[in-house]
């Protein structure tokens, strides 16, 4: 119970006001806090569609966490985002003055939602300002770089958690529990197709179409079907076949449109996946011994529903978008607020770029067998 002031200013809310003015360390002797009753500040780095359309929004619909800082190389974006989000001068960065962020302690974390080849240096920026890092998908643009990051961030004692959004979404999680539970024996094969239609010729992204920044369908949506492919199973996988099976190589010059490819994993277990930036893709099903279950679509922003082969349904959770941003971000809060690993830290990216690695090795070796680097 709380004495609540005739102007409705309780106990509780001015305590949290003095924990989220930094101010923790003054209160008084045994005025104890839960760590959960802070809001860590989040810099979004990179203003473009994920960060304006999902991830500020979510931001404004989590318990865990407030927008305090934006990192940008686009200074006319700048006064719409601080009139909208009511962010401080203070806040507001470009990418050359980043570092900086080290003096702000309004900033616990630095999410980094731009073009793929930025994500390790801007990692490697962020961790060594002393910040936690949240990362987009694909995490690097190869092992090599996420090896890097993983180590930058540890040696600075701060987090890293990659925006594997899915990984947070409940029947995503069930099947991820099934992979041990195994209702219906064991798995034997899936199936994981993610493909968008969503590409235009013109359109602002058209760093997707650049091989120097990481464009092309399989960093975009294949790392969804190879994180799924891992987690319905429980397994890592050992080797990889692809083959590049892109039409329209007068769009696609450098890079991928379209991806097929297989994992191979232990006991037999296959993975058969296809990624496009040409047909809308949005399938995960497995294959067992006794039976089958699916979620169609298995990563949309939301309802992501599914069935199975004994009647058994998966309805949507977490309601409409961004709802699953807000959950990913509030979950990867309380892993730093509570000093414990996030859902998908750093080291599940890794592997997922390994995977990648062998995929386009594949490739260049004429669609060889390619094992997964250990
Ligand atoms: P976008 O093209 O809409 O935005 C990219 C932003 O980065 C733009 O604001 C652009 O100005 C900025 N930028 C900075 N340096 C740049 C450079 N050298 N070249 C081009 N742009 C530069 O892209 P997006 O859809 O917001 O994607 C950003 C990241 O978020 C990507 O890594 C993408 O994979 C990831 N993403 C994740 C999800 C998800 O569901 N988890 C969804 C969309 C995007």
């Amino acid at each position: 119970m709380h004495t609540r002031r005739p102007d409705g200013f309780s106990r509780r809310r001015a305590l949290q006001a003095l924990v989220l003015a930094g101010a923790a360390t003054a209160l008084p002797k045994g005025f104890a806090v839960s760590p959960q009753a802070r809001r860590l500040g989040v810099a979004l780095v990179g203003l473009g569609g994920y960060s304006r359309d999902l991830l500020a929004p979510a931001l404004q619909l989590t318990r865990h966490c407030r927008l305090a800082g934006i990192v940008t190389g686009s200074p006319d974006k700048v006064p719409a985002w601080q009139a909208e989000y009511g962010i401080p001068d203070s806040g507001v960065y470009s990418y050359d003055d980043m570092h900086r962020i080290a003096d702000n302690p309004d900033i616990d974390v630095v999410y980094i939602v731009t073009p793929n080849h930025l994500h390790k240096p801007l990692t490697l920026a962020a961790a060594n300002a002393g910040k936690h890092v949240w990362c987009e998908k694909p995490m690097a643009m190869d092992a090599g770089e996420a090896e890097s990051m993983v180590r930058a961030c540890r040696d600075n004692k701060v987090q890293l958690a990659i925006g594997y959004r899915m990984q947070h979404e409940p029947n995503t999680r069930r099947f991820m529990a099934m992979a041990q539970e195994r209702p219906f024996g064991r798995i034997v094969q899936l199936r994981a197709d993610a493909g968008w239609f969503g590409w235009r010729q013109g359109a602002d992204d058209a760093w997707r179409l650049d091989p120097a920044c990481g464009g092309g369908a399989m960093y975009d949506m294949g790392v969804y079907c190879v994180n799924a492919a891992r987690y319905s199973t429980g397994l890592e996988p050992v080797a990889v076949r692809a083959w590049d099976e892109t039409a329209r190589r007068d769009i696609f010059a450098g890079v991928d449109e379209t991806m097929r490819f297989t994992l191979e994993f232990p006991d037999d277990v296959i993975a058969r996946c296809v990624t496009s930036f040409g047909r809308n893709l949005n399938t995960l099903h497995v294959d067992c011994e006794r039976g089958w279950y699916e979620l169609s679509p298995f990563q949309s922003y939301d309802g992501n529903v599914g069935r199975a082969s004994d009647g058994t349904r998966f309805p949507a959770q977490l309601g409409e978008r961004p709802r699953m941003q807000a959950e990913q971000m509030d979950q990867d809060a309380l892993a730093i607020l509570e000093g414990r690993s996030p859902r998908a830290p750093g080291e599940e990216g890794l592997r997922d770029m390994r995977v990648l690695d062998a995929v386009f090795a594949s490739v260049r070796q004429g669609n060889e067998r390619v094992r997964v680097a250990g």
